[in-house]
């Protein structure tokens, strides 16, 4: 197992022990709510990248051309929050989603010391008392481990990469 399949498995554990206690988990398919608001362009990591971009690169021309363009458009744009690119608008779903980054994957199971849950959803139930008894996974732990994942560059800087190797 590579060091970013067993981050992957940790995590699948600590979110399907918390899914498992929490059937009713506002966090589920067919909400996409982060993925309609990120506070800023999505970082990863060598390793995250290269498996994104295996994904990229099973999605049909046309498609991975549009995404292309919106990765392209976004770096041109100031305004935040931002829609990511890789979200399908049409199915709500994520085109890559087996090869999503670590942010997409603990995102609303994961506390971060001074910067929260991130999902302001799941925080106005904690704010309400009735998910006192969850255990939160860790992000700064994940952070620490995404750094020995090679450097972190900004999607946008991926795919110019991407783009200028053809
Ligand atoms: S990569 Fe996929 S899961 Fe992550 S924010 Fe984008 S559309 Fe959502």
């Amino acid at each position: 197992m590579t060091p970013l399949e067993r981050l992957h498995a940790d995590i699948d554990a600590r979110v399907a022990a918390i899914r498992s206690e929490r059937p009713d988990w506002l966090c589920r398919q067919g909400c996409q709510g982060c993925c309609h608001r990120l506070a800023d362009i999505p970082r990863l990591s060598l390793a995250e990248w290269r498996l994104l971009d295996e994904g990229l690169t099973l999605l049909p021309s046309q498609i991975l051309r549009a995404v292309a363009e919106d990765v392209a458009a976004l770096a041109e744009q100031s305004v935040r929050p931002i829609v990511c690119p890789l979200l399908d608008r049409a199915s709500g779903s994520c085109r890559v989603y087996p090869q999503r980054p670590i942010a997409c994957r603990t995102y609303g199971f994961y506390l971060q010391r001074d910067k929260g849950l991130y999902c302001k959803d799941i925080e106005a139930q904690v704010g309400n008392g009735v998910l006192n008894d969850v255990v939160w996974g860790n992000h700064d732990a994940v952070d620490r481990r995404l750094q020995a994942l090679g450097e972190t560059r900004a999607l946008t800087e991926w795919f110019a990469q991407r783009e200028a190797v053809g």
